[in-house]
């Protein structure tokens, strides 16, 4: 058997060349394209990835699916309109527009009109941190990398048992309209959602952070099931979102689990919160499974305060396999270059069968 791989060739064009950190450092982008060409190496070198591109089309008003039209406008636009006002930009690197003004809590407004055209400074609506900077290709890599996991869900809406998106960049931390944490566009919402037209689906988070974004945009919904398996948010990032008493509101209270880890997390416990989640699953009774699957929970990642190898990416997998359903694979972090190829390729392997 294969594993149908989508890949875009958009991903390239999204390149930060830094990130501001705690204290005001700058230090170089830990989420870069290479990534993706190192997962891409390593799964053409096995026999059973079978790599292809997504459906023909630019398919621009995929985001909606899961996104408010003012904020695919701000992330399809935005980037333009701050440079035309920008009456230079330092050499050395690409113009790249972090916002510098943040709404205070409780006056949050929508920008509409000319307000929402000033875009110099309108940014820090739509974002939640100093993570996702918009560069000249940052859309349309966004939305390559939408178009991966659309092209995946639909696939296994039409009779695929299994399909990976090789998302790059990620999306589980975009909400309805923010971007934030590396992510513009959800892609990993935007596959439960097509996958919900035929019925109820469950989302499993393994990246390393919290899925808040996810979380976020199912909040009211009963037909999605969203669990995320992440690090404490008292320790790491989003801080602020991902704890146990998250769960769901509206219709979709009880639809919502997650599963805070502490530091330290080795495979063994990990695997405690797996069984957890698969048991909520199995309760929900999905037709098809969404997994957002990051590798930034491995032990050497510069992210992670777990302690996962590649022989628990093995185990963790072949319990999802062998809860036989349909399921799309979503990527999402994981930023220890030598490791993530052999992580994804593990990861994958047992749903060649
Ligand atoms: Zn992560």
């Amino acid at each position: 058997m294969t594993v149908p791989i989508v890949h875009a060739d958009t991903y390239p064009l999204h390149d930060p060349a830094f990130e501001i950190w705690p204290g005001g450092r700058l230090r170089p982008y830990f989420e870069t394209p290479q990534r993706a060409e190192i997962i891409l190496d390593a799964l053409r070198a096995t026999s059973w990835a079978k790599i292809m591109t997504p459906e023909e089309g630019r398919y621009e008003s995929l985001p909606l699916l899961v996104h408010d039209g003012d904020y695919v406008w701000f992330i399809r636009n935005g980037f333009k309109e701050w440079l035309s006002t920008q009456p230079s930009v330092p050499e050395g690197y690409p113009p790249t527009y972090y916002p510098s003004s943040f709404p205070p809590p409780r006056a949050r407004r929508k920008l509409k009109g000319e307000a929402r055209l000033n875009a110099a400074e309108g940014y820090g609506y739509y974002t939640f941190d100093l993570t996702a900077p918009l560069l000249e290709g940052t859309y349309e890599a966004a939305l390559g990398s939408a178009r991966c996991a659309m092209t995946a869900a639909n696939m296994v809406l039409y009779g695929d048992r299994t399909a990976y998106a090789l998302c790059r960049p990620p999306g589980h931390h975009a909400g309805r309209d923010y971007s934030g944490g590396y992510c513009y566009f959800n892609n990993t919402a935007i596959a439960a959602k097509i996958l919900s037209v035929r019925g109820s689906v469950a989302v499993l988070d393994l990246d390393y952070h919290h899925g808040n974004g996810t979380q976020d945009i199912f909040w009211e919904d009963d037909r999605v099931l969203t669990i995320s398996i992440h690090c404490d948010p008292r320790v790491d990032y989003p801080y602020f979102v991902g704890f146990a008493d998250e769960v769901g509101g509206g219709a979709g209270e009880g639809c919502n689990l997650n599963l805070p880890l502490p530091p330290g997390t080795t495979g063994e416990w990990y695997r405690t919160a797996l069984e957890l989640a698969l048991d909520r699953i199995h309760l929900f009774d999905p037709w098809a499974l969404v997994i957002a699957v990051g590798f930034d929970t491995y032990a050497g990642d510069p992210f992670s305060k777990f302690d996962l190898n590649t022989g628990d990416y093995a185990q963790i997998a072949q319990r999802l396999h062998a809860l036989d359903l349909p399921t799309v694979l979503v990527q999402e972090g994981g930023y220890h270059l030598e490791a993530l190829g052999q992580n994804v390729v593990t990861f994958l392997e047992p749903f060649n069968s």
